[in-house]
C-alpha cells in the first residue's frame, strides 16, 4: 500500500493553473453529496450559465462550461469543422501550435489521418506561422483571408507559449469581410482582459479552460459560447462527437433547442462539487469586476515587468497577466536551471514549452502588493544565486512605492 498523497502548498506563478482562491477550494470541499439531477445543482449550472454570459459579455444562448481543460472546450469548438474544410491557422507559439494540429486532426479525411496518424497535414489546412515573441496582426490575417477565402479561421487571442496579445479586431474585421467564420482560443485572455465578445462578431466560436483567468479549479469546467450562426452549421452538419458536440453538451446547462430552459436534462454525470466551485470562482470574478481585475493585472504586471528589467532582463510579452523574458548575457542559456531551482523551493515559474527557450513568470490570483513583491523577491534571490549582480533591496524598494 503507498502513503496517503500529500501535496504541498506552492506558489503558482506560472502561465496558469493560478493558485485556487480558498473560497472555491472551501465550495468544493462543502458541498453536499448529491447526484447530477439534484434540484440545486441543476439550479447551479443555470446560474453558472448566466454568470458566464457576464464573462463573455454576450447574448449567445450557446454559452456554458465543457467538463475538463481548456483542450476539452478547444476540442468541443474544433468539432465544428468536418473533414475536407478549409481553415487558416495562425500559429505564434507553443498553444496556438497545438490548436492547430487538433484542427488538422478534425480537417482531415481518413486517407490524411491514415498517411500520419499523430500529426495529419490535410492540404485544406494552411498555417500561417507568425515567429515565437511576435504578435499575429491584422494585417496577417487579412492577407491570408483574401488570398485563401477559407471557411474557418483560428487565431489564439493571448498566446500563453509566447506570451503575446493578438490582434483580435483585426481577426474580426477580416473575417467578416471574407465570409470566414473565426474560432478563437481565448484560454488566456477570458477572466483577465476586459471585453465583450459580442464585439467580434466575426468570431463564431470562442474556448477557454477553467484555472487561468477564471482561477476555477483545474479540471472542472471550460467555458465555451457559440452564436447562433455557428450552432446552425453544427445543426445541420453535425460533429463526430457525442461527448462534446455543444448541442448535446449543452442540455444539461439548460440550453435546449436553442433556448433557456428552467432546469437541464441530462448529457453526461456531472458533479455537485465541480458545480459548486466553478460556481464560486465566477461569483468572485464578477464581485472584483471584470473592469477592476483587467485594471489590477496591468498594474501588476508593469510593476513585474519593471523590477526584472531592472535585474537585466529583456521582456519579450505584452500579456497582462504574464511576464515572457530572456536572461541578461552572462546567464542566456541557463533558463531551465534557473526555473528548475525556482521550483524545486516550491515557486512555481516556467520555461517557454517550444524554442526559444525563456522563462515564464504568472501573477495569476497574485494582485496584492505582498504577492508580487513576494514574487520580486523570491526571483531576485535566484538570479543572484546564479550570480547576477544587481541591488536587490532598491529594486524591491521601488517596486514597493509603485505598489502604494
Ligand atoms: C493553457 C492553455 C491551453 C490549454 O489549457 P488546458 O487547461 O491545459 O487544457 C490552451 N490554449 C492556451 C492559449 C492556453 O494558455
Amino acid at each position: 500500500m503507498f502513503d496517503k498523497l500529500v501535496i504541498p502548498d506552492t506558489l503558482a506563478a506560472g502561465p496558469g493553473p493560478g493558485n485556487t482562491d480558498p473560497r472555491v477550494l472551501e465550495a468544493f470541499a462543502s458541498a453536499g453529496v448529491a447526484d447530477h439531477m439534484q434540484a440545486d445543482v441543476l439550479r447551479g449550472m443555470v446560474e453558472c450559465k448566466k454568470m458566464l454570459r457576464e464573462v463573455f459579455g454576450t447574448k449567445n444562448t450557446y454559452t456554458f462550461g465543457v467538463g475538463g481543460t481548456g483542450w476539452s472546450a478547444l476540442d468541443c469548438a474544433h468539432g465544428a469543422i468536418l473533414p475536407g474544410d478549409k481553415v487558416v491557422v495562425f500559429v505564434n507559439g507553443t498553444f496556438s501550435g497545438i490548436d492547430g494540429l487538433s484542427i488538422r486532426m478534425k480537417a482531415s479525411t481518413p486517407a490524411d489521418l491514415a498517411a500520419n496518424p499523430l500529426d495529419p497535414q490535410p492540404a485544406n489546412v494552411i498555417t500561417v506561422n507568425v515567429p515565437h515573441g511576435e504578435s499575429v496582426t491584422g494585417e496577417i490575417v487579412e492577407a491570408a483571408l483574401a488570398e485563401h477565402k477559407p471557411m474557418w479561421a483560428f487565431m489564439a487571442h493571448w498566446e500563453t507559449g509566447s506570451g503575446r496579445i493578438n490582434d483580435i479586431q483585426g481577426f474580426n474585421d477580416a473575417c467578416l469581410k471574407h465570409d470566414a467564420i473565426g474560432i478563437v482560443d481565448a484560454v488566456s485572455s477570458l477572466g483577465i482582459e476586459n471585453f465583450n465578445i459580442d464585439d467580434y462578431p466575426g468570431v463564431g466560436i470562442w474556448a477557454s479552460c477553467p484555472q487561468k483567468g477564471i482561477l476555477a479549479l483545474p479540471l472542472t469546467y471550460a467555458p465555451v459560447s457559440f452564436t447562433d450562426k455557428a450552432i446552425e452549421l453544427v445543426k445541420t452538419r453535425g460533429c463526430y462527437s457525442f461527448v462534446h458536440n455543444p448541442i448535446l453538451e449543452a442540455r444539461h446547462w439548460g440550453i435546449l433547442d436553442g433556448k433557456d430552459v428552467d432546469a437541464g436534462t441530462y448529457h453526461r454525470t456531472h458533479s455537485g462539487y465541480a458545480v459548486a466551485s466553478f460556481h464560486e470562482a465566477l461569483r468572485l470574478l464578477l464581485d472584483h469586476g471584470r473592469a477592476q481585475k483587467a485594471a489590477d493585472y496591468a498594474a501588476c504586471e508593469k510593476v513585474l515587468r519593471e523590477a526584472v528589467q531592472a535585474m537585466g532582463c529583456e521582456v519579450t510579452s505584452n500579456m497582462t497577466s504574464l511576464v515572457v523574458l530572456n536572461l541578461p548575457g552572462d546567464l542566456a542559456g541557463r533558463e531551465k536551471e534557473l526555473v528548475g531551482g525556482c521550483r524545486a523551493e516550491g515557486f512555481g515559474i516556467w520555461p517557454t514549452l517550444s524554442e526559444p527557450v525563456q522563462v515564464r513568470i504568472g501573477i495569476l490570483n497574485q494582485l496584492t502588493k505582498e504577492a508580487i513583491l513576494d514574487i520580486i523577491g523570491r526571483f531576485a534571490t535566484a538570479m543572484q544565486k546564479m550570480g547576477a549582480e544587481f541591488d536587490k533591496e532598491a529594486i524591491i524598494a521601488e517596486a514597493d512605492a509603485k505598489l502604494n
